[in-house]
């Protein structure tokens, strides 16, 4: 067995050049999200940065209405990924142009297929060297969502919303959801916000106020962007050059430029100011080792580390009470696969076949450096 500590390339062959994953998201279908990511997509790429775009709405790909590249068959490298269209500058994939009959297909798929049909599709894509990944995230908080933000190393989130009376709570749900697996909401985006006039400049608050008071109130968000509702936007997003490609000097686009350079502008903050996540790794014979990228070692016996998994078999969901006992353990049980999952955990397999799905690296940290 060999020292497993460099795991992402060989997990997500095509993510490996990919700097920072972005998910945008919304609790509901038809709020924009992905008028939102594409135009967002393209307004990182105008800054100069390589940006890819993968569309996980296989319910409802709407990547193929709104890019049109001109060449849409798809070839497979030599190591079996596909290489992603191109168009305006971006590197771009979706189910749609696997499966043009998307629809019959997205109709026999269940929820767990959906996430493993999403994560493969963006794994298994030669994404080459990219600043961004934009990912257009089907829409919900439940589980395909979730699944999807554990598998992926996903960086940074924007939440699109509407601003209808429950859209507040619908922001909450979806900061909660990135938040269980450790991932910073960069931005809300409030679309449909309101409509200027056209003769007066007056904004018009058709659907009313919106979250964004309660959410600087409640939770001292600052980061919410509004985008009004302008027939253009759907207009030239039906006819594939959405508004920041054919008006880029618009002043809806300078808002996407400006959400652009504020999404940026946090994550690499929040880069900075994180010292990384750590990675789990296993050497025959030594003890298992939590790297972090400044070079921090936590040394955790593989016993150790086995006795502390946390699943249901292991302890009691109910009452949290140890159910594994350490002297049924074997002594000398050592992990055989060590996987990360999402940014913040890992899943081990072990020797005595048990696989315990998630030691989320805080756990880890909690457990055996301030024990
Ligand atoms: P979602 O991805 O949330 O399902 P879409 O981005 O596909 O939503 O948008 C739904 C419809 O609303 C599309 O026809 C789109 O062109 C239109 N649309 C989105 N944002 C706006 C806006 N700000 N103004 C006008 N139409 C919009």
């Amino acid at each position: 067995m060999t020292g497993m500590t460099d795991q992402a390339p060989t997990r997500f062959p095509g993510l490996a050049g990919v700097q920072r994953i972005l998910a945008v998201s919304s609790c509901k279908g038809g709020v924009g999200k992905s008028t939102t990511a594409v135009n967002t997509a393209l307004a990182l790429a105008r800054y100069g940065l390589r940006v890819g775009l993968l569309d996980a709405d296989v319910y409802g790909p709407s990547l193929p209405t709104l890019l049109r590249p001109e060449e849409t068959t798809l070839y497979q490298s030599e190591e079996g990924l596909i290489q992603p269209l191109d168009v305006l500058n971006l590197k771009v994939m979706s189910f749609g142009w696997i499966d043009p009959e998307q629809n019959r297909g997205a109709a026999i798929l269940r929820g767990p297929m959906v996430s493993q049909v999403v994560s493969q599709l963006a794994t298994r894509v030669y994404w080459g060297e990219l600043d961004y990944l934009v990912i257009d995230f089907p829409p919900g908080t439940g589980d395909i969502q979730l699944t999807l933000t554990q598998q992926l190393p996903i960086d940074a989130a924007i939440i699109v919303t509407t601003p209808q009376n429950l859209s507040f709570v619908d922001v909450v749900k979806g900061i909660q959801m990135f938040d269980t697996v450790k991932v910073p909401t960069v931005a809300v985006v409030e679309n449909m916000s309101y409509f200027q006039c056209g003769s007066c400049g007056e904004k018009q608050r058709i659907f009313g106020e919106g979250a964004r008071e309660r959410l600087v109130q409640q939770f001292g968000f600052q980061h919410t962007f509004e985008i009004p509702l302008d027939p253009r936007l759907s207009q030239m997003s039906d006819e594939g050059t959405p508004l920041i490609a054919s008006l880029p000097e618009d002043p809806i686009s300078q808002l996407y430029y400006e959400l652009a350079e504020k999404v940026h502008g946090e994550i690499t903050r929040l880069q900075q100011e994180n010292p990384g996540i750590p990675t789990l790794s296993y050497n025959v014979g030594q003890n298992c080792e939590m790297t972090y990228p400044d070079g921090r070692i936590i040394e955790i016996p593989p016993l150790d580390l086995r006795y502390a998994c946390r699943c249901a078999a292991c302890v009691s969901e109910y009452t949290g009470e140890q159910l594994l006992k350490k002297e049924d353990l074997d002594p000398d049980v050592y992990p055989t696969e060590i996987l990360p999952v999402g940014q913040y955990a890992a899943s081990v397999k072990w020797s005595d076949d048990h696989r315990s799905s998630i030691y989320p690296y805080d756990y880890l940290e909690e457990r055996f450096v301030k024990s």
